[in-house]
């Protein structure tokens, strides 16, 4: 099942974790973070990325439910 990965680019503060973390699933685009456009393969990095990044702007979706980041 695909997964789905927003970038809240309003609250990204640009500290590169995600990018550090997953470079072939996050780019940086100037000051801020770019992500998956649209649906993507689960990744487990994903998850990893979403609950590392300090300013919660990372969500991963999976058919409706947020798993990432977790609790
Ligand atoms: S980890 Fe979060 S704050 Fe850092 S660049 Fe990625 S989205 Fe932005």
């Amino acid at each position: 099942m695909a997964w789905r990965v927003t970038v809240d680019r309003g609250r990204c503060m640009g500290s590169g974790i995600c990018t550090a973390l997953a470079p072939e699933l996050f780019t940086m685009d100037g000051e801020r973070s770019h992500g998956p456009d649209g649906e993507c393969e689960p990744d487990e990095a994903l998850v990893d990325a979403a609950d590392s990044c300090p300013a919660g702007a990372i969500t991963v979706v999976e058919d409706g439910r947020v798993i990432g980041p977790g609790d």
